[in-house]
């Protein structure tokens, strides 16, 4: 193979590469807007509804409702959030 060869396939590699990567991204793009979706939705029914019913939903689905990260995915339980909530209850 000479050296035209050998570039065509480093040349053909980078471009799966680029593929590979425009599909990651798309991915992550489709995650992000399905997460943005559901938020926007939760604030819909937060204007409508009670908003303490709202907020602990929210918390329920796996997002924080503290200040701090409002909004952000959670993994487990956050202290903040909890504290929101129990404070936001008592009323
Ligand atoms: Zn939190």
């Amino acid at each position: 193979m000479g050296a035209l060869g050998k570039d065509f396939i480093e040349w053909q590699t980078s471009v799966m590469e680029l593929e590979r990567r425009g599909e990651e991204f798309a991915r992550r793009i489709a995650d992000l807007e399905k997460e943005n979706e559901l938020l926007q939705q939760r604030l819909l029914e937060n204007e409508q509804g009670s908003g303490f019913d709202a907020l602990s939903g929210l918390y329920d689905d796996g997002f924080h409702i503290c200040p701090d990260q409002f909004g952000k995915p959670r993994e487990e339980d956050c202290l903040f959030c909890l504290n929101f909530l129990h404070h936001k209850g008592r009323k």
